[in-house]
């Protein structure tokens, strides 16, 4: 890793803090964080390059802010990312319009992928400010299917889906008064339309130039941005420090293998040049991109083997729990969790190390052959359909 460039922190209002760092060492997760335990507060936000702001928006959830970035484009900003809808979020914009914006309009939202904390606000930010809106298709397009399914009654395949893996049937009355249709909640009418960038895509964004680098898994064409003439990478969800994202399989696409697309993903990032400061979407900006890629893939790959030899015997879905969580999982970490095992089931099943059987009522997955911990990855991207173009001649 080279050095870490050396970056003002600035709080707008200048209250406190204009700590310039010398010198910065990496953590014990081998990050590097280079404004230490300085986050953006209120509306404060942290100057992490010249015209580029880190700023939070607070969620009401567990994980409780989302970051975003705001890019100084002279006459008015471009905007990564949203936060989800509800009055915090409003609020906290409507309290930037005069510190942090200066005053000045939102000319463009830039949303990294379609889940609520990341698009939430991105109709009310355009119809406050005329603002654009760019956006991935699948993304795009996923939000506005989820959006518009709200409110209906629980769909028989996410039920289906349920009790194949194992959830007990004396759950549907639960789960049916539960209702269909979270997305909405978070999300404000979508904007009514959108500018597409893809895999490749380059634009200017603060008076630089960035490539859209696409991670898949987490969700389906995930947007990070890497800049062309600066060590900065957006990473959204894709890339984060401290915490791992989520990867699930879905009632809609109920034999899905998204843990393969995650891992091809990021397996493929190892091969964005430098080593740039990374903006995520929660926790602290952050030097260290490889390493983290390099201990996001080792974790899964380290759980599956873990999964393989829990279902030497038999197992439901909701009996692997025990092999891929240590503590107990509760309340709405359920279904996500429940999403993940199935991801991690499915990836053994593609490369033939696990078979499953149905007995008419829910699946039972066994374990075949040997996990070979090495191997795996190349496996995973031998796959048709998995690896997305090489980033290798991308940057050539
Ligand atoms: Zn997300």
């Amino acid at each position: 890793m080279g050095a870490p460039k050396v970056m003002e922190v600035k709080i707008v209002d200048s209250l406190t803090m204009d700590h310039r760092l010398s010198s910065v060492e990496p953590s014990d997760d081998g990050l590097t964080y280079p404004y230490g335990e300085a986050v953006p507060d209120g509306v404060n936000v942290i100057k992490v390059a010249d015209k580029i702001f880190w700023a939070r928006i607070p969620l009401p959830w567990s994980l409780d802010h989302i970051n975003v970035y705001l890019f100084d484009e002279g006459e008015g900003w471009t905007v990564i990312d949203t936060g989800a809808n509800g009055k915090t979020g409003i609020e906290t914009w409507k309290a930037f319009a005069d510190t942090a914006l200066a005053g000045r309009p939102i000319k463009r939202v830039i949303a990294t992928h379609m889940h609520p904390d990341h698009l939430g606000l991105a109709g009310w930010l355009v119809e406050q400010h005329q603002a654009e809106f760019w956006t991935t298709q699948t993304e795009y397009m996923l939000a506005s299917t989820l959006w518009n399914s709200a409110g209906t009654e629980f769909p028989q395949n996410e039920l289906d889906y349920l009790f194949r893996s194992g959830v007990d049937r004396s759950f549907e009355p639960m789960i049916r008064a539960a209702g269909y249709g979270n997305y909405k909640k978070g999300v404000y009418a979508l904007p009514p339309s959108y500018k597409r960038i893809e895999d490749g895509s380059e634009f200017e964004l603060g008076g630089r130039n960035w490539r859209v680098v696409i991670g898949r898994g987490h969700s389906p064409e995930h947007a990070c941005l890497y800049c062309l003439d600066e060590p900065l990478f957006i990473g959204g969800d894709q890339v984060l420090p401290a915490i791992t994202s989520n990867v699930s399989v879905y009632g809609r696409e109920p034999m899905g293998n998204p843990l393969a697309h995650w891992l091809s993903s990021l397996d493929r990032m190892k091969a964005l040049p430098g080593s740039p400061l990374v903006l995520p979407s929660h926790g602290r900006v952050f030097f260290g991109l490889h390493a983290r890629l390099d201990a996001l893939i080792d974790g899964h790959l380290a759980k599956l083997g873990k999964l393989h030899e829990w279902c030497r015997e038999p197992r439901t879905v909701v009996k692997t729990f025990r092999a891929l969580y240590r503590r107990k999982v509760e309340g709405m970490d359920f279904y996500l969790a429940l999403g993940e095992a199935v991801a991690h089931l499915h990836l053994l099943e593609s490369l033939g190390l696990m078979s499953r059987s149905f007995d008419g009522d829910v699946y039972s997955f066994t374990s075949e052959g040997e996990y070979q911990l090495d191997t795996v990855l190349s496996a995973v991207n031998a796959q048709p359909g998995i690896m997305l173009r090489d980033l290798g001649d991308f940057f050539a």
